[in-house]
């Protein structure tokens, strides 16, 4: 009948109308996915290129100084009393440019999975005071008061190079990212079970709401106190894959009254300790 027919064509209509919708959701589903999907890569895409180029611009600093200071070395410019200060630049430029490239191997290694430590018993408090040694001639001439509460004989299970590594990174921040109150902290402990190092500054500090982020791949604080400094953040998410890589792990806390306080925890080594 003609009622019928009206119902049936109603209910097609109304059918049609569902299916439709339903197009119409999937359809919009499947572009913000996509959109999303092409958002993220070209994020990460503009992150690595700018690691690139940051990277680059670190490397720039400390091959210059080397090369300035082996030239004017080679011509006789400067005082006897003065060659051995200018021998020792050469000797810590390298090793910053060897540090630099360390984190970018180490980094380049763990993306594609083939980041092997070995494992073994590392006498900690020894590897500590070789990385500030290191530090002592940079920290001097920058103007920085260094206090250190290390304890003897503080060992864990670890990779000798990627603690130094860490150690590397941390102090290379604490001095980085301080501003006009130049004091340095670093603490080396026995806890329960863990070998606690400290690295604490009293510089621009980290906004609580970056501090979950920081270890993160290419990431650096939004503010003109960080941006101004040279950086490509890689060297905390470094540093924490490493702690992980060793059963450890790594933490930020807040100095008082400004500042910074990482923390690294690695797993005694009570053995070695005692023997
Ligand atoms: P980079 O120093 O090359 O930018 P990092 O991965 O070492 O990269 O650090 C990531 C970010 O964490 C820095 O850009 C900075 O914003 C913040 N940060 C790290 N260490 C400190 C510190 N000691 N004090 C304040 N901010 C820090």
């Amino acid at each position: 009948t003609l009622r019928q027919e009206k119902q049936r064509i109603t209910h097609l209509y109304k059918t049609g109308n569902l299916i439709l919708l339903l197009l119409g959701v999937l359809a919009g589903l499947l572009i913000t996915g996509l959109y999303l999907t092409v958002q993220r890569r070209k994020k990460l895409e503009a992150a690595r290129t700018g690691f690139i180029a940051a990277v680059s611009h670190e490397l720039r600093t400390p091959l210059s100084l080397i090369r300035l200071h082996a030239e004017t070395l080679h011509h006789g410019r400067i005082p006897e009393s003065r060659v051995s200060e200018y021998h020792q630049t050469i000797l810590n430029e390298s090793e910053r440019l060897t540090a630099i490239l360390n984190n970018v191997l180490d980094f380049s290694r763990m993306e594609r999975g083939k980041m092997k430590l070995n494992l073994a018993p590392v006498n900690l408090t020894e590897a500590t005071h070789r990385i500030i040694d290191s530090f002592t001639y940079r920290l001097e001439s920058d103007g920085f008061k260094l206090t250190e509460d290390i304890e003897p004989a503080v060992f864990a299970l670890a990779d000798p190079l990627a603690y130094s590594q860490i150690v590397f990174n941390l102090l290379d921040n604490a001095i980085k990212y301080s501003d006009d109150e130049k004091h340095l902290r670093i603490e080396l402990r026995k806890g329960e079970g863990a070998a606690i190092l400290k690295v604490i500054d009293c510089g621009i500090g980290i906004p609580d709401k970056l501090k979950p982020v920081i270890f993160d791949d290419f990431i650096r604080a939004p503010n003109a106190e960080v941006t101004a400094r040279r950086g490509s953040g890689i060297g905390l998410s470094v540093a924490r894959k490493l702690a992980e890589k060793m059963g450890g792990k790594i933490t930020v806390e807040n100095n008082t009254p400004k500042g910074s306080v990482f923390l690294l925890q690695l797993k005694a080594d009570d053995e070695t300790a005692r023997s």
